[in-house]
């Protein structure tokens, strides 16, 4: 899960940064309030998922009302390669004598986090990495022991960070290291890590993702939740739990079970069709379920038919048949539907379709019919 830059500092000053003082609002009203009350300049700054704000014009200094008024109107609503800018975070503006980096991300490969800094801060990381990498210091975190104040001097050291500043670079990389830990981040960056005029190393910008499977234990992240991050139907889906994936055919497929719903892709792609994704319903028989997953499945304009192969070991073909009939009766959509019900109860499930003879609904008794049938209705339709 990212975070926008004024959660990431968020949890930055939980952990002891120290953050420009700042407002999070949404419309040009608030966000003139905002400037006022904080005072000038500050800097007006386009909270979206995506780096680079800055060159994209997402980043201003205002140094009165006037300037507010006007970063604030262009900026809000602005496209940042596709993101559109909703929410503003309006800083107080600092002033910057020089600025570094500094980041910790989990090295799947080493199995660690890993920490880097470098006094070439402000621009992409990524070139200083390709050109001249000796400029970026990298080191692997014991995650059993953490990070030593001595390792956090030596790699401000060893980065070139000026001597008089050394100190106060190693307090920002223990306390990064801290949030990285402490709310199970898999990314915490700060890029410009600034060095302000007074001497003091200060975080202007934040980038932390959080570990989705980590999120349990982090209740107060909901509040992090940035709308329209995701697809709505696919969240919603999420939230039932089912596993969706879109792929790029046009036979929509759900099984119950992964196993099964891969097998169903193969069977589908055997009988000439191209699956529009993947879907695993896991036990999910009850007519909310169910009607999820047909909007999630239709929810992708490419989808010509849909099959659902539910295998009923503990669900049972005559529950998932009235799931399917309690969907139908509120979803309006002409896509023909096979479903091929098989397994505990499936004489019953099958006659339950049958007898409800819904015209986009077509049983089916075996996986390799219910793919030829799916593929043909497809076919018809394209
Ligand atoms: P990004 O472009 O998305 O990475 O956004 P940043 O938050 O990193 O801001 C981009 C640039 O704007 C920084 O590298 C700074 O040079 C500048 N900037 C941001 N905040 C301030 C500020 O408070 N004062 C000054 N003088 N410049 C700032
Ligand atoms: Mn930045």
């Amino acid at each position: 899960m990212d975070l926008l830059e004024y959660q990431g500092k968020q949890l930055f000053a939980k952990h002891g940064l120290e953050i420009s003082a700042g407002r999070a609002v949404t419309t040009v009203d608030d966000a003139v309030a905002a400037a006022n009350e904080l005072g000038y300049p500050v800097v007006v700054k386009a909270q979206v998922l995506i780096g680079g704000r800055g060159k994209a014009g997402g980043v201003k200094l205002a140094s009165n009302e006037a300037e507010a008024l006007e970063h604030a109107t262009n900026i809000l609503g602005l496209d940042i390669k596709g993101h559109i800018v909703h929410e503003l975070w309006i800083e107080k503006a600092s002033d910057i004598a020089d600025e570094y980096y500094a980041s910790i991300l989990l090295d799947r490969s080493a199995k660690a986090p890993l920490l880097m800094f470098s006094v070439e801060g402000g621009i992409d990381i990524e070139e200083v990495a390709e050109k001249t990498p000796e400029k970026l210091v990298k080191l692997h975190i014991d995650p059993l022991d953490g990070i030593t104040r001595e390792q956090a001097v030596q790699v401000a050291t060893q980065g070139g960070a000026d001597a008089d500043v050394i100190e106060s670079v190693a307090d920002i990389l223990v306390a990064l290291y801290d949030v990285w830990i402490k709310e199970d981040a898999t990314l915490t960056e700060i890029n410009p890590l600034i060095i302000t005029p007074d001497r003091k190393a200060k975080a202007l910008d934040a980038k932390v993702t959080l570990d989705n499977n980590a999120l349990y234990r982090h209740p107060e992240a909901e509040n992090f939740h940035v709308q329209g991050a995701v697809d709505p139907i696919e969240e919603k889906a999420k939230a039932l739990g089912l596993q969706y994936v879109a792929l790029d055919g046009d036979i929509g497929i759900l099984g119950n079970g992964a196993g099964l719903a891969m097998s169903t892709l193969d069977v589908v792609a055997q009988a000439g069709g191209a699956p529009a994704n993947f879907l695993d319903a896991a036990g999910g028989s009850n007519a909310a379920v169910i009607k999820t997953a047909v909007e999630v499945i239709l929810s992708n304009p490419r989808v010509k038919a849909v099959l659902f192969n539910i295998f009923g070991g503990i669900t049972r073909c005559d529950e998932v048949a009235n799931g399917l009939l309690a969907a139908f009766a509120e979803l309006e959509t002409d896509i023909p539907f096979v479903v091929r019900l098989d397994g505990t109860n499936d004489l019953l499930g099958r006659k339950i379709l049958e007898e409800a003879a819904i015209p986009n609904v077509h049983p089916a008794a075996t996986m390799n019919e219910a793919a030829e049938k799916v593929v043909a209705l497809a076919k018809e339709r394209s």
